[in-house]
């Protein structure tokens, strides 16, 4: 199997960056400014959606309702506004070396994830020499995970077969996106859930760390 991979799928939040403690506080944050006590886990629970959908989830689940446009609108410019102010997300340890080996193992690395930052283009050009045309973002679908949309538009921009590539994910919601789009899915457990909400999801294999991670995947390619 493995020597027909010829593309790997990484998601960007929590797979390449150390970024979900930040999404963490400012959900946390931005939902205290409209009365919503959301629990540190549901930040990793529902990572992978785009914004206004966890805020919608946020509204219906907590207050009982559907959250107006405004208030959408409203949450989600908090929320950006809070992120400008936090650290800078760190590199997670091994991903530059992992995506560099891969990529002189001849295999394409694009980037999918639900993130609409501005920045990430440059960001992911410049930390892991992954083009524009290499990204699936939260500009470029209607669906964002779990549905399987990010995936597929990844499938095709790519033009090969789904038993042709891999996907790397940290979020269950991320390995129901993958498996939903009928691609092999490697978890990497770097946030605050337990690994089996991973495996649950529908994860084929599991790491612990991305350091782990990095080791056992380089060894195969
Ligand atoms: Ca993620």
């Amino acid at each position: 199997m493995l020597n027909k991979i010829k593309a790997f799928f990484f998601d960007m939040d929590g797979v390449l960056y150390d970024s979900m403690p930040n999404h963490e506080y400012t959900w946390i944050k931005s939902f205290k400014t409209v009365g919503i006590d959301f629990p540190s886990e549901e930040a990793y629970l529902n990572e992978g959606r785009t914004g206004f959908s966890t805020i919608r989830y946020a509204y219906k689940k907590y207050l009982g309702r559907e959250a107006s446009i405004d208030e959408q609108h409203l949450v989600y410019n908090r929320k950006t506004a809070l992120i400008k102010d936090c650290p800078k997300a760190k590199i997670l340890p091994g991903m530059q070396d992992l995506i560099n080996q891969l990529r002189n193992s001849g295999i394409d690395i694009y980037v999918v994830t639900g993130s609409k930052q501005p920045i990430l283009i440059d960001k992911l050009l410049n930390d892991f020499g992954v083009p524009k045309s290499n990204i699936v973002s939260g500009n470029d679908v209607k669906q964002g995970k779990p549905h399987p949309e990010p995936y597929l538009i990844a499938l095709e921009k790519s033009g090969f077969k789904k038993e042709e590539c891999i996907v790397v994910e940290n979020a269950p919601l991320g390995v129901e996106s993958a498996k939903a789009a009928g691609i092999y899915s490697i978890a990497v457990n770097t946030g605050k859930l337990n690994g089996q909400v991973l495996l649950d999801a529908g994860a084929d294999e599991l790491f612990e760390s991305t350091v782990e991670l990095m080791q056992v995947t380089s060894d195969k390619f």
